[in-house]
């Protein structure tokens, strides 16, 4: 049933971020609202990979089945040379399943969050769309809590406002002022059914990325292997020069120019009515201001080459589920959530976690995306990792801390100065 009066929390944004903390907060007994600006919950876009430190959460909220149901589970994640498609490197999948105990796996994205809207409907979460959040202002001392504005002029009070609203945020501009990055990167994303492509040589059971000079092809199954999901990045030339209308079609087709047959197949199929200027955020080191909190892109925007970015969301609104948890544990029976002491200890340990996450995704699309003999260095020295030593997962795909002395140490890669290519390779060096 709708929340009668006031909520515990109001959280703006009714994306992954924002519905997936609304579940997580409602398992606790909170009365939760969320805020949705469009007419109606959803989302745009194709394929999601989600790794085993989200389906661990999925599972533990009782919807890892119904998101297998849904999605694929891949055999293999491989990344290709996208202009020669020589293989670099091959995680299985299934041995990285029975290292983390949970699988990596594939789905829509609108399958996704679908799941978290039912689970949202069925805890009772009070789920408002039309909503444009205009303004935020705490009330006072922290304990008199926060205060939205809408668009049409009325207010809404919380002790808890939670802005879970995207990489554009309104509350991220008014609180903190800075700026998107833009890495004059865009991306093309499609899913056609899958006997569109079959003939294309694909790997339809593997999660392949192929990386080449200054763009990347991705491409995975969906839909319990009825559909198929493509994703085309490049640096746009366009933006390079400062022009407005950046990333459009004409280059799309001139950036994968001279890549591998597979690649060359996939770009006629890309949607060419939509593509996504990829922007991320510099990390900050503040998410929570009075008894206002950053969750989700709005904290933590992501350049995508991690997967990671709604899995962040996702493990932000588990953080603070748990923590709300410990700290009632630990209280009178009925007393009011100790939401500064919650809020500390979320911040505590995501904001480097996710700065970590940040960085390393700027520093792999460099390298995914390097040309020459570096584009050479880069191939040999990841053909020789041991996937097996799970040295550059662990710190991503193991479970979620809870508090910073449980984040594991950061895997650092080999310099590519130190890479020995291979004569044959060097030959056919472009
Ligand atoms: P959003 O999804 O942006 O949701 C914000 C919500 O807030 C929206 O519903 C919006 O309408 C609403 N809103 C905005 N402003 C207001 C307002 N003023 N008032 C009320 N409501 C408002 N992540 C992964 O984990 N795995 C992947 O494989 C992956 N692949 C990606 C591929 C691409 C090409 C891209 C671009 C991203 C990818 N990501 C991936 C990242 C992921 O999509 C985002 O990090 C994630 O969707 C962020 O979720 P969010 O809920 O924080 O923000």
């Amino acid at each position: 049933p709708p929340t009668e009066g006031r909520p515990d929390v109001i959280i703006v944004g009714g994306g992954i971020g924002g519905l997936s903390t609304a579940f997580a907060l409602a398992r606790e007994g909170l009365r939760i609202r969320v805020l949705e600006r469009a007419p109606e919950f959803g989302e745009v876009g194709a394929g999601l990979q989600i790794a085993p430190n989200c389906t661990r959460i999925l599972d533990e909220y009782g919807l890892l089945d119904e998101a297998k149901e849904l999605g694929v589970v891949p055999e293999n994640m491989v990344m290709r040379d996208a202009l020669d498609s020589r293989e670099l490197i091959r995680l299985d999948l299934g041995d990285l399943e029975r290292r983390y105990g949970f699988p990596y796996m594939v789905i829509h994205r609108s399958d996704l969050h679908a799941i978290f809207l039912r689970a949202c409907r069925k805890a009772g979460v009070d789920l408002v769309t039309d909503q444009t959040v205009v303004d935020y202002e705490n009330l006072g001392n922290t304990a008199g809590g926060a205060r939205i504005t809408l668009a049409d002029g009325r207010t809404e009070e919380a002790p808890l406002v939670i802005a879970a609203d995207g990489l554009r945020s309104v509350a991220r501009q008014k609180l903190v002022g800075d700026d998107v990055v833009s890495s004059d990167y865009v991306a093309y994303r499609a899913a056609v059914p899958i006997d569109a492509v079959r003939d294309n040589g694909i790997a339809e059971k593997d999660v392949t990325v192929y990386v080449g000079p200054r763009c990347h092809f991705v491409q995975y199954a969906l839909r319990g292997g009825d559909m198929f999901n493509q994703v085309a990045v490049f640096q746009s030339p366009k933006a390079l020069a400062g022009q407005e209308d950046w990333g459009t079609p004409d280059e799309l087709d001139a950036a994968f120019e001279g890549t591998c047959e597979t690649v060359g197949k996939g770009i006629p199929l890309m949607w060419r009515d939509r593509w996504w200027q990829m922007m991320d955020r510099d990390p900050i080191d503040t998410w929570i201001h009075g008894r206002i909190a950053l969750l989700g892109d709005a904290a933590h925007p992501p350049l995508q080459y991690m997967a990671q970015g709604a899995i962040m969301a996702i493990e932000d609104g588990w953080v603070l589920s748990r923590h709300v948890a410990r700290l009632r544990a630990g209280a009178a029976a009925g007393s009011a959530v100790d939401w500064d002491a919650a809020l500390a200890a979320y911040e505590a340990v995501r904001v480097e976690h996710c700065r970590r996450i940040l960085t390393t995704a700027r520093a792999w699309g460099e390298l995914w995306h390097l040309d020459g003999t570096e584009r050479l260095q880069r191939n040999a020295i990841m053909r020789g990792i041991d996937p097996a030593e799970y040295a550059f997962t662990d710190w991503v795909y193991g479970p979620t801390a809870l508090f910073p002395d449980e984040e594991p140490p950061m895997f650092r890669p080999v310099p590519l100065a130190s890479a020995r290519i291979e004569e044959d390779e060097a030959a056919v060096s472009d």
